[in-house]
């Protein structure tokens, strides 16, 4: 399925916003963080949300009507400080940790994963010791190998070391890659998209049609495949295959997409 482009001249996703937005008595906005709401830095601790976006979000936070959600594979600590004190739901290191409100909840494949995940950590480190820029992150339920800042001539090499490292732990642990990262989770069939399946029982909102979810990276994919059909997905970039409905080109037209949201939401409110 090709995306169609949100902001083109037909205002297609204006239209489909107002249409499939006026009947939901709530709504919920998930969306990545990395590459979607922040643009990607060279490392992970730099990414930041432009201020406008981060007052948008909290606009949209305390709308009665709206909740505003936060999808990663960062930990859950680390999306906090990124986010600040508010009142999204977080859903971190790719759904196995979910937050919001008072209620906390880690998959328990998860937390069997620790002490391993712990250990090949500094194990992982050790081997990467010849590679400059890169960052070896646990996460606690899930490890990041991060290669941004690894010069060009080192990286096949480095992406060698780190494979030939974890493919033994192949049948406890998946290997994924994303944007300039080789990741490593618990081997159980857990993703953004069944993470989404749990917060909307969570939520007790089983019916998908009032759902936005946006994100930049392969991990998202599995989340607009879970609302296909029911929910509004925009990806970031453009791509030729996304499972998404919409796309646009980046942080800033999320920025954009959020507007028309919120304009939707005052249009809707309407007497
Ligand atoms: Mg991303």
């Amino acid at each position: 399925m090709t995306p169609r482009y949100a902001f083109d001249a037909t205002h297609a996703l204006r239209g489909s916003l107002l249409r499939k937005l006026l009947p939901c008595r709530r709504i919920i906005l998930l969306s990545d963080f990395d590459g979607t709401l922040a643009p990607i830095r060279p490392t992970p601790a730099e990414a930041r949300m432009p201020a406008r976006t981060r007052k948008l979000l909290y606009l949209l936070s305390n709308h009665p009507s709206i909740t505003v959600g936060i999808v990663t594979g960062r930990s859950l600590p680390d999306i906090r400080r990124k986010v600040g004190k508010s009142h999204m739901l977080l859903v971190a290191n790719h759904g196995f940790e979910i937050f919001f409100d008072r209620l906390s909840w880690v998959h328990p494949w998860a937390e069997r994963a620790v002490p391993l995940l712990r250990q090949l950590a500094l194990r992982l480190r050790k081997q990467l010791r010849p590679f400059s820029g890169v960052l070896v992150e646990n996460k606690r339920y899930t490890l990041s190998v991060h290669y941004r800042s690894v010069p060009k001539r080192d990286v096949r090499r480095m992406r060698e070391v780190v494979l030939d490292f974890l493919l033994p732990f192949w049948k406890d642990f998946r290997i994924t890659e994303g944007k300039k990262v080789v990741e490593l989770r618990p081997n159980v069939p857990w993703d953004k998209g069944t993470a989404i399946q749990r917060v909307l029982t969570l939520l007790k909102r089983e019916k998908h049609g009032c759902v936005i979810y946006i994100g930049d990276d392969t991990t998202d994919e599995d989340a607009f495949e879970t609302l296909r059909g029911g929910g509004i997905t925009v990806v970031v970039g453009r791509k030729k295959q996304s499972r998404a409905a919409y796309w646009v080109r980046d942080p800033a037209e999320v920025w954009e997409f959020l507007a028309a949201l919120a304009i939707t939401l005052a249009e809707r409110s309407k007497p």
